[in-house]
């Protein structure tokens, strides 16, 4: 068995030493020499777009699947004349555009903020009288760890916000005031068998994961079911074969559906010491056609980014049950270098040992 992945970031690398334990090879293709993935499996070095590096990629290969969703939607679909692509490719066109995303949660009764598309200028303006102040302005596409978004707090803030989005097609949507915000990872094999990894608590600054609480504390049990409802419509709407995580915001009243990712996800990385069965290997199993495993986890895990700097990895070995995944990217502002898992038998465990993590990362 052998799977293509599009995009070759820490995502890559860690679907690659899923594969290796399943015995299964993977071949990357991204346009950067330097990817992560390289390190770990064979790497087309290419543009997605490079017709001739797209036929010599898939030589071989049982499956594409991909890691980065901003990937050319056309290369991807003269892959799927080819070969099979997992998850589909009307699953990446949808998760690709904030618009679409959210028309398709909308269709399905998955409530979201109130949000309107803007194409231009006046229609930003039409979209914030319609979702009221305070809101958001973000592109539809290529948006992630926050870029492309502005906060939009008075009127005379729409002008600068859409430099801020260099006027490229957005949508504005109100700035929800949450309690919490969670997101949950589901599997779904080729024979339509869905696993739920349970709800994670997430902790952003600057549009960025830094941390997230697997399980998320004090979950009630209709929110629980409602997550995984919410999923599972999208998962089977989409003929979904794959990982697939969706963030929510948690209000009064439940969950508000903010994006969806069509891939293995940040938020899902404490699987790989948390669960049975890691996010990357029931990616692997899911496109490949095999049974889902199990996503039981036991005690608790906390999942610290370690963003920007290059940290103290002797220091972090140190603290009892860490686990150290360094993706051996050169340190650049705001840029994922690694993450940090620590697993406890209970939140007070996980809180004391993620408090040492952090007096090492802020270099006490
Ligand atoms: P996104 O790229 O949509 O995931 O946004 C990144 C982060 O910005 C989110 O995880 C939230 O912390 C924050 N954010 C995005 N949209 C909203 C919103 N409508 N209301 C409040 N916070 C938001």
């Amino acid at each position: 068995m052998k799977v293509g992945v599009l995009g070759g970031g820490q995502l890559g690398q860690m679907l690659a030493e899923a594969g290796r334990r399943l015995g299964i090879g993977l071949r990357f293709l991204a346009p950067d020499a330097e990817s992560p993935a390289g390190r770990r499996a064979e790497l087309v070095v290419a543009q997605y777009d490079n017709e001739a590096a797209l036929t010599h990629f898939i030589d071989g290969l049982d499956v594409v699947t991909y890691e980065f969703e901003n990937i050319p939607i056309a290369a991807v679909r003269s892959l799927a004349e080819r070969t099979v692509v997992r998850p589909s490719v009307e699953a990446l066109e949808t998760a690709q555009d904030r618009a679409n995303e959210k028309a398709c949660f909308e269709t399905l009764g998955i409530p979201t903020p109130r949000w309107a598309a803007a194409g231009t200028l006046r229609e930003a303006r039409a979209g914030l009288e319609l979702v009221g102040i305070p809101a958001m302005l973000k592109t539809r596409r290529h948006g992630y760890d926050g870029k492309g978004q502005a906060v939009i707090r008075e009127r005379a803030d729409v002008e600068r916000g859409w430099v801020t989005v260099s006027g490229a097609p957005s949508v504005v949507e109100s700035l929800v005031s949450f309690t919490r915000e969670l997101s949950i990872i589901a599997a779904r094999s080729v024979a339509g068998d869905i696993a739920f990894y349970p709800l994670v608590e997430n902790h952003h600054s600057e549009g960025i994961l830094r941390f997230s609480l697997a399980p998320a504390p004090n979950v009630s049990e209709s929110v629980q079911k409602r997550a995984r409802e919410y999923a599972g419509k999208i998962m089977e709407h989409l003929g979904y074969v794959g990982v697939m995580a969706i963030e929510f915001f948690e209000v009064p009243d439940g969950l508000l559906a903010n994006e969806m990712a069509p891939r293995v996800h940040n938020s899902g990385h404490w699987s790989i010491e948390g669960a049975d069965t890691s996010q990357f290997e029931n990616h692997l199993r899911a496109v490949t056609g095999m049974e889902l495993g199990s996503t039981e986890m036991h005690g608790v895990c906390g999942m610290v980014n370690v963003i920007g700097q290059e940290p103290d990895v002797a220091r972090l070995r140190e603290i009892p049950d860490v686990h150290v995944h360094m993706y051996g990217k050169a340190p650049a502002p705001r840029r994922k270098l690694g993450h940090i898992t620590v697993t406890a038998d209970d939140l007070d465990g996980v809180r004391r040992a993620v408090a040492q993590v952090r007096a090492v990362l802020a270099r006490k």
